[in-house]
């Protein structure tokens, strides 16, 4: 420093401007250069505002950078700095994990984590009253019993004190205007109140008092460690997790929790509530824009101490994280298939081992990978094998299809619809569930065979007889039901072919005109507000039957449940993916679970044309090991994950011929790696999606490979995109 300065001085140059890297939103491989203006303070993971061309951008202070390298004619100041705590380095290598595993920008990612934070308006001061001494003209029972409550000296509010009192407002009112209060104002109170560790405690016996001393034990440790809570449904895992939750919050740490469906799970907040005396902070893309500020604001600054939000949580700088659970671990929703492609499970775990603390895995289905994980040690893992209480699992029956047909242009075999009947004559609800929006999923012309398809995807357009719509579920493309065929002509002969939720429902009421039902499907007019309000009038039993998609399965409490119909148990299992009979298990093993969580007898039926298959048998027989260990055997024989990596390069483009030319390119580029091969290209599952063609390259590697250099040797060398090509890159793919 000394001899800078002093060198300055000798030559009479102006000071060396200092030069700081910032990661700008922009899918740039690494970061810019920027001047720090004289007088700034600016340190790593500081969020400040930067121009880049013509524009400003919103960025975050980084690390290293080659500074000198950069012309300093061509430096640019750094416009502003945000007046918010710098991202904890804790945070900062958490996204240089995340961008260089997903290979994504990590600019791109640190925008995951920041937020301008806009100037909120401050909250307004609270008005309050003080007693000030005297009595009142005249001493009714209603001004006595007023004055008792306020003799200590404490400020009301106007309706906190008529409420402590028991008296109308008015009653209050009549006592201000005798003077016998002073105006005082108060602070507004704290935008969430603190979850209290010890503000209930539950009665916890049994194997969940084991399970949870050994979750508490890893909080008490607080160093990493991965648990996974491996208990059917209604076994009690949420309360065994709360557990560790309020020794985290008496260990003063914040604690996120993530939920797959957070919209959806109000009922989640008020048992939260129940257990704590106050809601977690909610984070999901649903969130109101200053709701949203609060709540980044409130971590931030850790005045928030519990955050219960969608797989994007996982991005908020937590001032003091020091706990993560991951309920429904196995859920694909965790998996985010945009821009950034990761999965927030697997990132909760490093983004815990970067901490150093303990995070916890819950599941009724764990996913294949996290049960090797718990079998390996890698997770410690903790069983609850039966329910709580006095409810019992479901009894579960399949019904073989071949010999209970339903009848001609039904869905619902004689055994299930006889089920129906006698549950609503017990004045029990029953659930039919269909994992499929809409009327039908094809509509075909009886004349000429011409099918629906979408014009600028590879997908069926599917009839919403409700909204008189035939829809793209790939792209949102629809278009008013047709009357006759635009092929031949013909009118009406155009047949729906097979269910979605509305048709079954149709049969329903056909069958059951007296009953009250209730369809979910993300397809309800009126959003999530509406769904929220559906769920709760099922749980309070304004329901006979409900007929419902996914939306319902998951992990919702309805107390007069007692039959769950499966209308079509082998939807899942068709599509060709290595996945699907893991995930059929899991979505089917869901839903049967939401029947007889408070003790009623209950039963499952799950409508099958192939009771053979080992999906089916593990479901009724209620025992899911065997299923697993094939499971696994098949993905361990194959090397499939996670015995194997996998990656996916989507490159798609506005023509066939040039999506297929480039990735053609690049598997040509592809360096020769032992233990790593590509595969492809191929027509991607879906090829044309919104007018793009889609080719497909995957690339197996072997365990301890190193795909994320293959997969940049190979990018570096292929081709470069141009025009309208893209390329896509998956690291641990969903389906392959
Ligand atoms: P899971 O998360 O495994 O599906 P839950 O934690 O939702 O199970 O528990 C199922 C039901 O049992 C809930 O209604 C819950 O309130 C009740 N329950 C579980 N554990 C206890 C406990 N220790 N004390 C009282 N009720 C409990
Ligand atoms: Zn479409």
């Amino acid at each position: 420093k000394d001899s800078e300065s002093l060198f300055g001085a000798l030559f009479d140059t102006p000071p060396v401007a200092r030069v700081v890297p910032v990661l700008v939103p922009l899918p740039v491989p690494e970061a810019y250069s920027y001047a720090v203006p004289e007088g700034m303070a600016v340190e790593p993971g500081s969020v400040v505002q930067v121009p880049v061309g013509p524009r400003q951008h919103i960025g975050v202070v980084w690390e290293g950078g080659d500074a000198q390298a950069v012309d300093p004619k061509k430096l640019r100041p750094i416009t502003l700095v945000f007046d918010c705590p710098p991202l904890t380095a804790e945070m900062r290598s958490f996204i240089e994990w995340v961008s260089s595993y997903t290979l994504s920008p990590p600019g791109l990612v640190a925008r995951m984590a920041i937020r301008a934070p806009a100037a909120l308006e401050p909250e307004p001061m609270v008005e309050a009253l003080r007693y000030a001494g005297g009595e009142p003209d005249r001493l009714t029972p209603a001004r006595a019993r007023v004055l008792d409550v306020v003799k200590e000296d404490v400020p009301w509010t106007r309706s906190g004190l008529a409420h402590a009192a028991g008296v109308s407002l008015s009653v209050v009112d009549g006592l201000v205007k005798q003077g016998l209060f002073e105006t005082v104002f108060l602070p507004p109170p704290p935008f969430v109140a603190r979850p209290d560790p010890d503000y209930t405690l539950p009665r916890i016996e049994g194997p969940q008092k084991q399970a949870a001393s050994e979750i508490v034990e890893t909080v008490e440790a607080g160093v990493f460690a991965a648990s996974l809570i491996d208990g059917v449904t209604g076994s009690g895992k949420t309360e065994v997790y709360f557990e560790a939750i309020a020794e985290a919050l008496r260990r003063g740490k914040q604690v996120l929790i993530l939920l797959p469906e957070i919209a959806l799970t109000a009922s989640f907040l008020e048992r939260f509530e129940a257990r704590f005396g106050a809601k977690p902070a909610e984070w999901h893309s649903d969130l109101p824009p200053r709701a949203r500020e609060k709540v980044w604001r409130g971590v931030v600054t850790g005045e928030i101490r519990v955050v219960a939000g969608a797989r994007s949580a996982l991005f908020l700088p937590f001032e003091e994280l020091g706990l993560i659970i991951v309920d429904e671990e196995h859920d694909p929703a965790y998996k985010q298939e945009d821009r950034i492609f990761y999965n927030a499970r697997d990132m909760a775990v490093v983004r815990a081992r970067i901490g150093n603390f303990p995070i916890v895995l819950v599941s009724a289905t764990p996913s294949v990978e996290s049960q090797v994980n718990g079998q390996t040690g890698r997770y410690h893992l903790v069983h609850l094998p039966t329910r709580y209480g006095d409810a019992a699992m479901p009894d579960l029956h399949l019904v073989d299809m071949r010999r209970h047909p339903p009848e001609r242009g039904g869905f619902l075999s004689p055994v299930m619809l006889r089920a129906v009947a006698k549950t609503v004559e017990k004045g029990q609800q029953a659930l039919l569930f269909l994992n499929r929006r809409g009327y039908a999923p094809l509509t075909l012309c009886r004349v000429c065979g011409h099918r629906f398809q979408c014009p600028q995807c590879s997908s069926w357009l599917v009839e919403h007889r409700f909204r008189n719509q035939i829809q793209c579920h790939q792209c949102g493309y629809s278009e008013r039901t047709p009357e006759a065929c635009p092929e031949c002509g013909t009118f009406d002969h155009l047949v729906a072919c097979g269910p979605g939720v509305e048709r079954i429902a149709e049969e329903v009421e056909r069958h059951f005109p007296q009953a009250r039902t209730i369809i979910m499907s993300s397809d309800l007019l009126g959003g999530v507000k509406r769904m929220r309000l559906e769920l709760e009038a099922i749980a309070n039993g304004e329901a006979d039957i409900v007929i419902g998609t996914q939306l319902v399965a998951k992990g919702h409490n309805f107390p007069l449940m007692t039959l769950v119909g499966i209308v079509d148990a082998d939807l899942g299992l068709a599509n060709g993916d290595p996945r699907a009979a893991e995930r059929t298990f899991q979505l089917l093993s869901q839903v049967t679970g939401r029947a007889g969580r408070t003790g009623l007898k209950s039963h499952g039926l799950l409508q099958t044309y192939q009771p053979q298959h080992p999906v089916m048998q593990a479901i009724v027989s209620g025992d899911a090991s065997a299923f697993y260990e094939r499971e696994i055997g098949e993905r361990e024989k194959a090397l499939l994950p996670p015995f194997g990596r996998l990656a996916s390069l989507i490159v798609s483009a506005d023509s066939r011929g040039d999506a297929e030319a480039h990735a053609r390119g690049l598997r040509a580029a592809a360096p020769k790696v032992s233990g790593i091969s590509v595969l492809g290209p191929a027509e991607a599952p879906l090829a044309l999606v919104r007018g793009r063609h889609r080719f497909r390259l995957l690339v197996h590697g072997r365990k301890n490979s190193d795909m994320q250099a293959y997969l940049r040797t190979m990018l570096a060398a292929g081709p470069k995109a141009r025009g309208s090509v893209h390329v896509q890159l998956d690291v641990d793919p969903q389906s392959f």
